[in-house]
Formats: structure tokens, C-alpha cells, sequence
């Protein structure tokens, strides 16, 4: 199990960059991913050529990203909240304001409240218009907040759920400093628990987390985070064994050479559920590792990688990219995506918020 005993980080980038680099970097990720989210690797090859979709100026239109990066960004005010009560003195459920910040981000997607849910107070994320448009909200995400119940591990809701619409927003929870890993994984399994029941989705949920956080706060290399995530996963009473089968996959497949998208989806799955997302975004990052690498060319890489395949190619997309941002911090970001992407002041602004909570801002 990973400890907070101080290491030396392997690349040199300060907290505040790691965290603005895992949130953008999800963005951009999801970005490309979104424009191929319901495309096979055949149609993208019609699409985009032989080499597939590969850089962000291959959109024909304006750039999005989806549910995905909307939904993390909920996730970082839910924790901002819950910090500014406790930099007030006040012991705030931390849970309970993910669970408020998750039925706002439902009124984003122009879904009543459920009428025996509380009634969040507003926040300024929630005029954010970009916000509000419907980048297809994955089901159980929509029907686990729309039961009005706040879904926990003893009473779930949507049980048999375990789409990956827990893991893609829940990088998050490994950008809070100052707080064990311990409590990182409980906090993310906790709230993956509020919409999706199956124990695979509080699993790779808490298991992404956990590689984040060893990353961004105790300085681990990919490979040892990985190797954390894992190991942290196994400890889990009842682990989920398809969890631990497709992360041993992922990290196997990651000595060799990189898979073209037709193995890689035969190896992890095609990331619609928790488990194969998370496992496609651990192996897109680490099979893409070289020696001397820059941090851009490993992040373009690893995202092209991510997305060109018959699977959720967003959401994979999305972890593939927190995970980078996370480890080389905003150097992983090319300027040419940033150029294209929509509203990165945004994501930007929401990331200072966090940093400004937890002191750590530059
Ligand atoms: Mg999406």
C-alpha cells in the first residue's frame, strides 16, 4: 500500500502545474476522444486515414470536450466546497457535497431535481454556460441522481452499474494535498457509489485516484503509481476480479510494443465499463513511455493511443490525459491543443480555485 513517506519526483514540476496539467490534460484528452466517442476503428479510419485520428486541428468544427471533463470539473467544486468549510472550522461531509455538486451538474443537463433530493444552493460553476450543454451524460450518471437517493456502498443505487462514468471523474481526489491515500480512495469510492453500484465502479474509481494522488503528491514515477493502484485494488476486501485482471493486463501489455487497436481492445476491453477505461488509460501512458521522450510527444503518444479504438475513446481519452498532466504537469499540454480547445480558462479557473483551498497555489 502506497505510504506518504517524501520521495524525489522523477520530473520536475511544481504542485500547482500537476494540478492545472491533470485537469487540462483531461480536457484535451476528451476532447480528441469526443470526436470519435461513438466511431469503431474502422469508421475512424474512413474518417481521419490510415494513421486515425491524431491531433485536435483534424476537427471539422469547433472543439468540446464531453460529460467527462464537465463531470470532473463538479468533482473539483464538490472538494473546494468542502475545503472552504474546513479552512472556516466547520467539519463538512465531504460526500454529502459531492453529492449536492453531482445533482447541480443533473440541472446542467436540464433535468429536474428530484423532488425528495435537497435543493443545492447555487455556485458560481453553475452559470458557466459551456456547462450546460448535453455532451451525452452517461445513463446511470443521469438515473443514479435522478433516483433522489444518495447512492453509498451499504444502499446503492443503479447496483449492476459499473460504467465508466464513475472512473472519468474522479482524477480529482488525487489532486488534494495533505490528506493520506488512504483517504483519497475512500473519498473517490465514496462518490463513485453515489450514481453507480457495483463494486468494480467504487473500485476503479478509488484504484484511479490513488495513481493520481501517488503521483501528484508523493512523487511517484508512472510505473510505481500503476503498480500502487494495483496493489491497493488487490487489498480491496471482495476485490473485483475483472478490476485486477484487466490492471495486470495493462501493465503487462505496457513492457511490449504498443498494441495496434483491434489487440488493444481484445486485451482491456473497450472502456465502456470502470475497469477497461481505467486499464486502456494506465496502458496508453505507460506503453508510450520512451527514454527521452519530451513531455508533449509522450502526451500525444499516449492520448492517440487512447482514443483510436472501437471503445469509449473520450473517457479513455480523458484518464490517459489526467494521468500525463498530473506527472509532467502543464509542460504535457501542446500549445496547438490548448489553441483549439474550448474554454481553457475555464478549466483553468476552476483548477485555481482548488489550489487556492488547499494553499497550494503558486
Ligand atoms: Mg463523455
Amino acid at each position: 500500500m502506497v505510504t506518504d513517506s517524501p520521495a524525489t519526483h522523477p520530473y520536475p514540476a511544481s504542485f500547482a502545474s500537476r494540478v492545472q496539467g491533470s485537469l487540462m490534460g483531461g480536457a484535451l484528452g476528451d476532447s480528441l476522444g469526443y470526436l470519435v466517442e461513438f466511431d469503431d476503428v474502422d469508421t475512424i479510419r474512413e474518417r481521419f486515414g490510415e494513421a486515425g485520428l491524431v491531433d485536435l486541428s483534424q476537427a471539422a468544427g469547433p472543439v468540446h470536450f464531453s460529460d467527462d471533463t464537465q463531470m470532473t470539473l463538479y468533482t473539483v467544486d464538490a472538494l473546494v466546497e468542502a475545503l472552504d468549510w474546513a479552512n472556516q472550522g466547520i467539519g463538512a461531509d465531504a460526500n454529502a457535497c459531492l453529492w449536492l455538486a453531482y445533482l447541480r451538474w443533473l440541472a446542467t443537463q436540464g433535468e429536474p431535481t428530484p423532488s425528495h433530493a435537497p435543493t443545492p444552493q447555487p455556485r458560481w460553476i453553475d452559470a458557466q454556460e459551456t456547462l450546460h450543454h448535453r455532451r451525452h451524460p452517461g445513463a446511470a450518471c443521469l438515473s443514479g441522481l435522478a433516483s433522489g437517493n444518495m447512492g453509498t456502498q451499504a444502499r446503492p443505487v443503479n447496483p449492476d452499474s459499473k460504467g465508466c462514468g464513475t472512473v472519468m471523474r474522479s482524477a480529482p481526489f488525487g489532486l488534494v494535498p495533505h490528506i493520506p491515500a488512504e483517504a483519497v480512495y475512500k473519498l473517490s469510492s465514496d462518490a463513485a457509489s453515489l450514481t453507480h453500484g457495483h463494486p468494480s465502479a467504487r473500485q476503479s474509481s478509488g484504484a484511479f485516484s490513488t495513481l493520481v494522488h501517488a503521483i501528484a503528491v508523493l512523487g511517484l514515477d508512472l510505473s510505481a503509481a500503476a503498480a500502487a493502484a494495483k496493489e491497493r485494488a488487490a487489498a480491496e476486501p471482495n476485490a473485483d476480479a475483472d478490476l485486477l485482471r484487466r490492471l495486470d493486463a495493462a501493465l503487462d501489455l505496457a513492457e511490449g510494443p504498443v498494441l495496434e487497436p483491434e489487440a488493444l481492445t481484445a486485451a482491456l476491453g473497450e472502456g465502456w465499463v470502470a475497469e477497461e477505461a481505467l486499464a486502456i488509460g494506465i496502458y496508453a501512458v505507460l506503453a508510450t513511455t520512451a527514454g527521452d521522450i519530451s513531455p508533449v510527444e509522450h502526451f500525444l503518444a499516449a492520448i492517440r493511443v487512447a482514443v483510436n479504438h472501437s471503445g469509449d475513446s473520450d473517457s479513455t481519452g480523458s484518464i490517459a490525459g489526467n494521468i500525463l498532466g498530473a506527472y509532467y504537469g502543464e509542460d504535457a499540454l501542446p500549445q496547438a491543443w490548448l489553441a483549439l480547445a474550448e474554454e481553457p480558462a475555464l478549466v483553468r479557473a476552476i483548477g485555481a480555485e482548488l489550489l487556492r483551498v488547499t494553499g497550494a497555489a503558486d
